[in-house]
């Protein structure tokens, strides 16, 4: 039997299921391993007695007989998610020592599926960034290359499945935290459509785009996560859609309507919106990003170019509603109701400065500056109205899009992952850095990425697919074809 942390989810629920393997033996397996790279910074915290009762309950329902995909498969969280079982930051120091009352829906309900929760992974202060560096536990490290970022915000995520310390985590994608970093880590990444998982239990960062979504090596694994997390909790979140849980793996294998099994996506029509292709875009990237084009054409596929007009304007648009949605979200960080109070202070004025001053990291306390600014009485209509309005445009380009193609692909980054401390000091460079995810998540698209290849450096890049909303099971039934004829997706760093 191979290590057990070199399977994936499908593989280690089934040695769990023919007892080649128990639920316990696999948790202390991996908290084990995950203890020993703490050198990457992928954990923030652990709870072994927690773990090891999560697996024996687990190993206990196997006993008795239940099968089900996700029975006894150890997981990790984005420490976004708020947990009972161990404390929760959301990478601040905000919120160090918070420990919640309840599970995130998201979490309760991947527990209630069978999976363990191994602990919490790193991520940027309240999702705030593309490299993971604004977490105030420090950086994570990408396994490809130390002493590059992994992305972000969900950083610490992808480099546990990366460097084999979880089969599978959760993670959360306001304007590209789980695309990105999946580009940067050589992993598969898929965020949903807006409102498909619970936030109810996610710590909020802009609520008109906070998504839930998952991490894992493959497609199918990813499939099989997003099945248990997604559906309605109308009565916990009033963004989430009414709408029945469905079977993401359905499609998966299956070949397109009227195409055939050499053939399977025949009838595929891909847009590559030209916006996506140009200048911007790395010489390293690109190249394996139109191998992988070429690849799903010798599957079927077509492809057409499309237009997204509006793509360059998609950053400061988001940089602005993110913002202002933050500044709002974030008050209620005060040192009263929530959060780090200051030791010394004068009075409560000067106790709500001290307080978040101290706790706050530089671009948080920066988002909360711009987004209380652009709310502001006299600036309202000038930014945040007229940023509502592009907003609607860029949705409305990609319906247009969708008229022409049935889903859209091109790069999920427009370079691989950059050096630690690289961009730490140029807040825009790191924006401009958002280009190619940020559009599909002003329009509440979904969206993954799939290992394509690897860049300069040996280090990895993503190819994104975007479909229209709910589009999801298809998005997977393509990458899943892309990753049974290509091998990208197995390839893992050295060193682990
Ligand atoms: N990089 C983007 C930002 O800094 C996206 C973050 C996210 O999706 N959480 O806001």
């Amino acid at each position: 039997m191979k290590a057990l942390h070199e399977m994936g989810v499908a593989e280690l629920a089934q040695a769990i299921a023919d007892g080649k393997t128990s639920s316990t033996e696999a948790t202390q397996h991996l908290l084990a391993r995950a203890k020993q790279h703490t050198q990457l910074g992928a954990y923030l915290a652990f709870n072994e007695d927690a773990s090891l009762a999560q697996a024996r309950a687990a190993d206990a329902r196997v006993a008795a007989g239940e099968r089900t995909p996700l029975l006894g498969v150890p997981i990790a969280h984005k420490d976004i998610f708020v947990t009972r079982d161990f404390p929760t930051t959301a990478g601040s120091k905000m919120l160090e020592g918070y420990r919640s009352p309840f599970d995130a829906t998201v979490v309760a309900r991947l527990g209630q599926a069978g999976a363990v929760s191994l602990g919490k992974l790193n991520c940027d202060e309240f999702a705030m960034g593309g490299s993971n560096e604004n977490s105030a536990y420090g950086p994570a490290r990408n396994p490809w290359d130390r002493a590059r970022v992994p992305g972000g915000s969900s950083g610490g995520s992808a480099v546990a499945v990366a460097a084999r310390l979880a089969p599978a985590v959760t993670g959360t994608d306001t304007g590209g935290s789980i695309r990105q970093p999946a580009s940067f880590c050589g992993i598969t990444g898929i965020k949903p459509t807006y409102g498909r998982c619970s936030r109810h239990g996610m710590v909020a960062f802009a609520s008109s785009l906070d998504q839930a979504g998952v991490m894992a090596r493959s497609a199918a694994d990813c499939a099989t996560l997003l099945t248990a997390m997604a559906g309605p909790d109308i009565d916990r979140d009033s963004t989430s859609l009414d709408l029945p849980a469905e079977d993401y793996s359905r499609l998966l294998g299956k070949p397109n309507e009227g195409a055939t099994v050499a053939q399977p996506l025949k009838g595929l029509r891909i847009g590559l919106p030209k916006e996506f292709f140009g200048d911007g875009v790395a010489a390293d990237v690109l190249a394996p990003v139109r191998a992988a084009l070429a690849e799903l054409e010798k599957l079927g596929a077509s492809l057409v170019e499309v237009s997204l007009p509006r793509t360059e304007l998609a950053i400061p648009v988001y940089y602005i509603i993110a913002p202002a949605e933050a500044s709002s979200n974030l008050s209620r960080y005060d040192g009263v109701k929530f959060g780090h109070r200051a030791a010394r202070y004068d009075d409560l004025i000067d106790m709500y400065k001290k307080s978040r001053s101290e706790a706050f990291g530089p671009e948080v306390q920066r988002r909360i500056m711009i987004g209380t600014y652009v709310l502001s009485h006299g600036y309202y209509d000038a930014y945040y109205l007229k940023a509502q309005q592009i907003r609607r445009l860029i949705a409305q380009d990609f319906q247009q899009a969708f008229t022409q193609c049935d889903l859209i692909a091109g790069p999920a980054a427009p370079t691989v992952a950059w050096a630690i401390g690289e961009k730490a000091d140029d807040p825009v460079a790191n924006y401009l850095a958002d280009i190619f995810t940020l559009p599909g998540s002003l329009a509440g698209l979904p969206g993954l990425s799939v290992p394509a290849g690897f860049g300069l450096g040996g280090l990895p890049v993503g190819l994104q697919l975007m479909g229209n909303h709910l589009k999801e099971a298809g998005l997977l039934q393509v990458a899943h074809a892309f990753q049974q004829a290509t091998d990208w997706h197995t390839q893992s760093p050295t060193g682990f």
